[in-house]
């Protein structure tokens, strides 16, 4: 054992401790049994922490009549209060719960949404040791031999550095950290290091993904040089469709990883795909019905709630978070028995027209299918139809004839009323890149 994993050994708290002993700190292996055990006392240390240290936590529980230790976890979980994004805009000590001084890093809110952001402050301990104990090792096959580009925001962000800690600290890789398009790390650069490094690991959004595929072409960078296992992508979800296009770019797998500065890490796609493994032992997850919140079973599609298990600095305890999706409890192929969540979108994503809802995923997976269409779109809704502004593939001359024959197939295979409008080129964003963009508020939701 080394002097720093010897260091942070020692400091790990006694819930992660207990679980996590030498040799079996293996979230991925652990029998249902031993998972459930963790999870009671992890919920009741967790809403306990909050209970003594937090106001805005202690408040809560109070009008909602509950005492932490009077509770049967997780049967009682629902009895404690939502938290929403909206409570803790704009207040970057609202979640505190250690004193201020332990506070070494904060990160803040990337979301495309307007409005306050969101900072989540971290303890030392929550960063280094918390976060990187619970370890998955079938779930996150990076090892020492492994040269991992990291083109994740490292600039205001959870996601580069939290990468960047597990992929060093916790796996032994060698990190560079590239960034996603900051002042230094343009496309080209990043393309460079990649090949000149021979990198086996490309980690960044599926946008990015793209646009550096596109570069590459342009810079006359051959991506078959750069000897990859595979690419992981985050930060923003996709349709099968779109992740076929990015790996046939690539030339190599494409895997997903799900995650949210609140929470940490939440979910981790297998080599099986088919789902997210939940990161069970960082975080405990529900699924709600968004209007009603009442707690949905296995199968039912609605919001993703997290209550975080390790981190003391903010804990984020049965957070909203704007996300749509549902838990599959059966077994796995590749033989993980964590359950797995599938992803539909963000809840503000949802298209609406003529009163029914669509995930952006679904009408993203039949215009990615158009080989006509290229990498680049974007959804604005009307009352009555979608609107697709798309740019061709290349090599592709836009007429009226293609145009038609894309919205009637779209309109047969999806059911709904589409135009299409091509545009020679979509505006490239920097930070996440916007899909649907609603020109009118959604007068149906609040
Ligand atoms: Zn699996």
């Amino acid at each position: 054992m080394s002097y720093l994993s010897r260091r942070l050994h020692l400091r790990l708290p006694e819930i992660v401790r207990e679980y996590l002993r030498e040799g079996e700190n293996l979230v991925d292996r652990w029998p249902p049994e031993r998972l459930a055990g963790y999870h009671r006392q992890a919920l009741f240390r967790i809403l306990t922490h909050a209970w003594e240290h937090n106001r805005f936590y202690r408040r809560k529980f109070l009008e909602a009549g509950i005492v932490p230790a009077a509770l049967a976890l997780p049967e009682d979980l629902h009895r404690v209060p939502l938290t929403s994004k909206e409570e803790i805009r704009g207040q970057p000590w609202v979640l505190l719960s250690v004193p201020r001084h332990q506070v070494s890093q904060i990160h803040v809110s990337t979301g495309t949404t307007g409005g306050d952001q969101i900072y989540i402050p971290h303890t030392w301990e929550d960063l280094y040791v918390r976060n990187l104990a619970p370890a998955m090792r079938r779930l996150v096959p990076v090892g020492i031999d492994d040269v991992v580009i990291n083109a994740l925001p490292y600039e205001m962000s959870s996601a580069g550095l939290a990468f960047h800690r597990t992929f060093q600290k916790g796996c032994g890789a060698l990190v560079m950290p590239a960034g996603k398009g900051g002042y230094y790390s343009t496309p080209e650069r990043t393309l460079r290091a990649a090949r000149d490094l021979g990198a086996t690991i490309l980690i960044t959004t599926p946008s990015y993904a793209v646009l550096l595929a596109e570069v590459a072409q342009e810079e006359k960078i051959v991506l078959a040089e750069i000897p990859l296992r595979f690419l992981w992508l985050t930060g923003e979800g996709c349709s099968p469709a779109f992740r076929e296009r990015i790996e046939a770019l690539w030339g190599h797998p494409a895997y997903f990883y799900y995650g949210s500065l609140e929470a940490g890490p939440i979910g981790i796609e297998c080599m099986a795909r088919g789902g997210y493994h939940l990161a069970a032992g960082h975080v405990y997850v529900e699924i709600v019905d968004p209007d009603t919140t009442r707690p949905l079973a296995p199968g039912e599609t609605g919001e993703i709630v997290i209550t975080e298990l390790t981190r003391l600095a903010s804990p984020v305890i049965r957070y909203r978070t704007g996300d749509f999706g549902y838990l599959d409890d059966a077994p796995c192929a590749c033989g993980v028995p964590l359950w797995k969540l599938s992803l539909r979108g963000r809840v503000d994503d949802q298209i609406r027209v003529n009163g029914v809802a669509h995930s952006p995923y679904y009408l993203e997976e039949f215009l990615m299918r158009s080989p006509e269409v290229g990498n680049w779109y974007q959804f604005l809704p009307k009352s009555d139809r979608i609107s697709i502004r798309v740019e061709p593939a290349p090599g592709v001359t836009p007429s009226e004839a293609i145009r038609q024959a894309i919205e009637s197939r779209l309109e047969y295979e999806t059911g709904i009323p589409v135009e299409v409008q091509f545009v020679s080129q979509v505006p490239r964003s920097g930070g996440k890149t916007l899909r649907v963009i609603h020109e009118h508020p959604d007068p149906d939701r609040g």
